[in-house]
């Protein structure tokens, strides 16, 4: 239950912003449209309280993951918050009744917000269509660049709140509005500005460059002094290499060493710009910038009897809990590594090492080019008890992840007992 409660406590400052404006409502001044204004504040201040979380949620906060279920889940509801502030905005802007004379400094700022928060939530929701696609040079790092102006729209919002020709006079819901506008714009201000004096971005050095296949690099990262704090087997960090331009982006990977190893060990995929970039000029010796380690992907915390799928990249957090066990493994596991081709697997003699000296193991390679995708009839097939028993981590591209938890949940599978690592931020 503790990582639902991130969402649950979101809704309810949601719920409250309106009972508020009910409890304490505005008095009635005899304007025409009274009613229409006091809808309009309504959606603007819950506009207001969410965009104030989505703020607070960019800042990353690590004491929040578990009451969210970990990082990754965290963005999903900052997405979520995005979507509907973003339908919000027009609700708004076509509830409060508006003049065409008469205008306020309020009212520009009204303009320019509306303009900019519905341009960069627009870019991250469709980001294929041409024109936006423009404002990002049609890249992650475009895009989060872009991002980082949607606090000052948020200000700009707050300001128009405040300036507005003829506000209604509310004393009371006016300023619990205020309170997550202090909220929102300080989480903004710790993200773009002082955050970096609080947060740790630890100096590493990349001490061995490995390619296992043709498309995979292995880093080895050693602290220069202090090692990154907290670190749990599955868990992921964020990484740059200040020296090299291609390579000074800060993107997550997972931690695919044991958390004992005096060393971080990540294996990336070359799927994109950065990544084949990486593959091609990482090289020894370069300095590395540090942040986390962050997640709540721990099969520790699942049941007796679990199930793992790995699909491609998505190996890396299993590889870490393999790394992790050294013969300390109570759970029985069913691990499933599916890739394309043999040539893809990774890791493989390690794997079947693992899985021979540990009978609670057992390993299944799937290839898929050859075999056919791996598909849940067969899963259950091989497992004698009742799927109920079992929970389920999940690890790959999101597809996979989807297709597998729709399956498992058609067959009476509880969503408690379904975990995944999403790949993906946006
Ligand atoms: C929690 C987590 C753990 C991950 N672990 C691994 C791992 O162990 N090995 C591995 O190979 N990959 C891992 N990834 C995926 C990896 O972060 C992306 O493949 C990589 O950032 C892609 O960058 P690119 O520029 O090469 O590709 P692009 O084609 O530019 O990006 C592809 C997609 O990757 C995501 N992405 C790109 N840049 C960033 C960024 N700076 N921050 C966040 N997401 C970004 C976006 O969703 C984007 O649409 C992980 C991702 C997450 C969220």
């Amino acid at each position: 239950m503790k990582r639902y409660m991130g969402n649950v406590v979101v809704v309810s400052f949601v719920i409250l912003t309106v009972m508020v404006w009910f409890l304490f409502p505005p008095e009635y001044d005899g304007r025409p449209n009274f009613e229409r204004q006091y809808a309009g504040e309504i959606i603007g201040s819950v506009n207001i309280v969410l965009l104030s979380f989505a703020l607070f949620l960019s800042t990353r906060p690590k004491w929040v993951e578990p009451y969210f279920g970990g990082l990754d889940k965290m963005y999903i509801t900052h997405r979520q918050i995005a979507t509907t502030a973003f339908l919000l905005i027009f609700i708004h802007v076509l509830t409060v009744p508006i003049s065409v004379t008469g205008w306020k400094l309020g009212n520009y700022l009204a303009v320019i917000a509306f303009t900019g928060i519905v341009s960069i939530v627009l870019v991250s929701l469709a980001p294929r269509i041409t024109f936006l696609n423009k404002l990002t040079g049609g890249t992650y790092e475009g895009w989060k660049r872009l991002k980082r102006f949607i606090g000052i729209f948020f200000i700009l919002a707050f300001i128009h709140s405040l300036t507005i020709g003829n506000p209604l006079h509310a004393f009371i819901a006016i300023n619990w509005v205020q309170l997550f506008f202090i909220f929102g714009t300080v989480s903004y201000l710790y993200t773009e500005i002082f955050g970096r004096f609080f947060k740790k971005y630890l100096p590493y050095t990349v001490e061995a460059v490995r390619h296992p296949n043709a498309s995979t690099t292995e880093v080895t990262l050693r602290a220069q002094k202090t090692r990154i704090k907290k670190q749990r087997a599955g868990q992921f960090l964020f990484v740059r290499f200040p020296r090299d331009k291609g390579l000074n982006e800060s993107h997550p990977f997972t931690i695919s060493s044991a958390p004992q190893e005096d060393v971080l060990r990540v294996t990336i995929k070359a799927s994109g710009d950065f990544t084949r970039y990486l593959f091609q000029h990482l090289q020894a010796g370069m300095e590395a910038v540090v942040e986390g380690a962050y997640g709540m992907f721990d099969y520790k915390t699942g049941g007796q009897k679990q199930i793992w799928i790995a699909g491609g990249i998505g190996l890396t957090p299993f590889l870490s809990f393999v790394r992790d066990m050294d013969g300390t493994l109570t759970q029985d596991i069913d691990f499933y590594y599916t890739v394309r081709h043999a040539e893809e697997a990774l890791f493989v003699d390690e794997l079947q090492a693992a899985a021979e000296k540990d009978p609670h193991l057992k390993l299944h390679i799937r290839y898929s080019a050859a075999d056919g995708s791996l598909r849940v009839e067969e899963i259950v097939r091989n497992i004698n008890d009742e799927l109920k028993q079992y929970h389920i981590y999940l690890c790959g591209p999101l597809p996979m992840i989807q297709a597998f938890e729709r399956d498992f949940l058609g067959r009476g599978l509880l969503k408690e007992n379904i975990h995944y690592e999403e790949f993906n931020f946006r």
